[in-house]
């Protein structure tokens, strides 16, 4: 039974504990204040038994892809409804994993309550109770899908698949008191504070809705923390792995993370978080996974992501990408994306801020750090630009509909992607910053850049609950204030309107040339690797995988005029049995061969050879220097000292 005095008395100690770790002390005079409403708040929902969430979480089966849920909440007694997450912060999307809630049970002092699903909204449930009750017990199993969350070794705790909340109740009001038991010697790491550990169970201190879901866990049987930095906050990279191998980074590697923590905190001029914990899986078997949190992120990848060169430079990536995310998304939100629960649709037309302008801090800070080198640091923007610039979607499409169509951009099928456009925002998004940088450093003489924005935008000292909210006009306002320009036309012509050729101005203002030729671009084998797939889209225009199934294909090129579409296979190249090596050399001799290309392709039961009309050979985007500019995208490459 739910225990509101004793409830009260355990959040003393632990918020005396809070204190300790926030720095109270330091904080500015607003931000202490908030955190004392807070406190407050929590005492007088305990005190009335409201809005209160008890959560015990029993994770100790999670390598069986089942995690147990017994919540204890206060209601306000009579008819209510009951919420699971639907719209889940970092996603865009209403993603909650809303099938994979098994075995839901309500009680009321052990007495069975009938719940109703809603007939719409699938993830509201309706109940009656009397008007005395005042507190409810809720049991269900979290099942997951074999490769999502957990393997047999390691495991991520997504608090939002855990639990519900009682609907209507702003998630900032709900205070949550969880405890988490883990399977048997397995180790755990989670920016929650943890106030006690009896055994496998960890029992942490309370917070609000909204700060506990943003705080996930991973758990493992092999676990590596490695502190990053203590300067001011704790910084720390938390490993769980398939195997004790690995999860062993070099020394190298330590110090480009530690690096990565120092070249962030120079480039936005401080940070907002009290403590940060980068949380990296490492399994083939447990999916990939990039969430932003405010003082953490879930870092998923493969396996040998510290071993093996190609996946590391993956993972350089994901790592700058997520931590960027701490300042951009979290601390700065556009107010389109800021929802006051888990249930009011969240609107993505700004994602080419929160999303690509992340996304080229993702590509930078990997330069500055050292953990990519100059060539794969142009190679990336070759890539990106080329690959954005050949979409025929971007003809019928501005950018910002691929953001504002988000709910169902994510899940596009590969299929005709060209055609379709998928998550541009990220990528188009990241060269649209670029060219903002080279035109701010250009205008200045090379003395400002959009450093200085993100000193502006980001930066300060203030925590996640001084985040300000933003909307179009305050980027605008802002970066006018760094170099005086008509930013409000450049994000129209590059993002609101329909352009027919992806922003090229950060390369060639920048002091590089666009150029295509048979050298492998060093970012694209990494994708090309990872995936089983050769991307041919830009010498005949097509992608295939490596049974020869056609996956996109760019009807304006070669291929797509020769009729090849998705849903074909090809069989024989110029006669010989289809291999990813074959298809690829045979592309590279139509330089020599004056009868282009011959394919055997099906179509379901139909077969026919067509003949495709190329002679280019394999074409690779790269950047050559242009000697008649000064070298602002190597200027944005170098480390800053201070
Ligand atoms: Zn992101």
């Amino acid at each position: 039974m739910f225990n509101a005095e004793l409830t009260t008395i355990q959040q003393l100690c632990y918020d005396s504990l809070t204190f300790k770790t926030m720095q109270f002390h330091k904080l500015s005079a607003a931000t202490r204040l908030s955190k004392i409403a807070f406190i407050a708040f929590v005492f007088a929902a305990a005190a009335v038994g409201q809005n209160t969430i008890k959560l015990e979480v029993d994770a100790s089966q999670a390598f069986r892809n089942i995690v147990h849920v017994r919540e204890t909440l206060s209601i306000a007694g009579g008819d209510f409804d009951l919420f699971y997450p639907k719209w889940i912060p970092g996603e865009h999307s209403p993603t909650g994993t809303i099938n994979d809630m098994v075995n839901l049970y309500v009680t009321n002092e052990g007495k069975p309550l009938e719940w109703q699903r809603d007939d719409v909204e699938m993830f509201a449930f309706h109940l009656k109770a009397s008007p005395g009750v005042k507190q409810i017990e809720v049991n269900f199993d979290d099942v997951s899908q074999p490769g999502t969350v957990a393997t047999a070794n390691l495991a991520r705790i997504k608090w939002n698949r855990l639990l519900v909340y009682q609907r209507g109740v702003p998630s900032d009001n709900i205070a949550v008191t969880a405890s988490l038991k883990l399977p048997s010697g397995w180790n755990y790491a989670s920016a929650l504070t943890e106030t006690s550990k009896n055994g496998d169970t960890i029992n942490f201190a309370p917070t609000n809705l909204t700060t506990f879901i943003d705080s996930p866990a991973i758990t493992g049987r092999y676990f590596v923390k490695i502190p990053l930095s203590t300067d001011p906050v704790p910084v720390e990279m938390d490993i769980a792995g398939e195997t004790a191998d690995s999860i062993k980074a070099t020394p190298q590697t330590v110090a480009a993370w530690k690096n990565l923590v120092r070249q962030a905190n120079l480039a936005f001029g401080g940070h907002h978080y009290r403590h940060y914990q980068f949380l990296l899986t490492l399994s083939d078997e447990g999916g990939d996974e990039g969430l932003e949190h405010h003082e953490s992120s879930e870092d998923g990848t493969s396996e040998k992501a510290l071993s093996d060169q190609l996946q590391a430079a993956d993972l350089a990536d994901l790592l700058s990408h997520e931590y960027s995310h701490s300042w951009n998304g979290k601390y700065r939100r556009p107010a389109s994306l800021t929802t006051p629960d888990f249930e009011k649709p969240m609107v993505g037309d700004m994602l080419w801020v929160y999303e690509g302008l992340t996304q080229y801090m993702g590509h930078v800070f990997p330069a500055r750090t050292g953990m990519w080198t100059p060539e794969y640091f142009r190679d990336q923007f070759a890539l990106t630009y080329t690959d954005m610039n050949l979409q025929s979607g971007r003809n019928w499409r501005p950018l910002v509909d691929t953001a504002r169509a988000v709910q169902f951009t994510y899940s596009s099928p590969r299929a005709w992607m060209n055609a379709r456009r998928r998550v541009d925002y990220y990528d188009e998004g990241s060269l649209i910053w670029l060219d903002a940088d080279v035109l701010i450093r250009q205008k200045s003489g090379g003395k400002l850049s959009l450093d200085d924005f993100l000193h502006k935008f980001h930066g300060g000292t203030g925590l996640q609950g001084d985040a300000a909210t933003y909307d179009l006009n305050d980027i605008v306002q802002t970066l006018n204030s760094v170099v005086a320009y008509d930013w409000r036309q450049f994000f129209i012509e590059r993002v609101y309107n329909v352009a027919k050729q992806a922003p090229i101005g950060g390369i060639t203002n920048g002091g590089w040339k666009l150029i295509l030729n048979d050298t492998p671009n060093l970012a694209m084998q990494v994708d090309e690797r990872s995936h089983s797939f050769v991307n041919e889209l830009y010498s005949i225009g097509l992608i295939v995988n490596s049974e020869g199934g056609i996956r996109d294909v760019n009807r304006e090129l070669s291929a797509g005029k020769a009729g090849l579409s998705p849903g074909m296979t090809i069989r024989k190249v110029n006669g010989n049995e289809f291999s990813l090596e074959v298809f690829r050399n045979a592309i590279a001799a139509t330089c020599e061969n004056a009868n282009g290309l011959t394919l055997d392709v099906s179509n379901g039961a139909s077969a026919e050879t067509v003949k495709i009309d190329y002679r280019g050979g394999l074409q690779f985007p790269h950047l050559v220097r242009d000697g008649s500019k000064p070298d602002y995208l190597m200027d944005i490459a170098k480390a800053r000292q201070e």
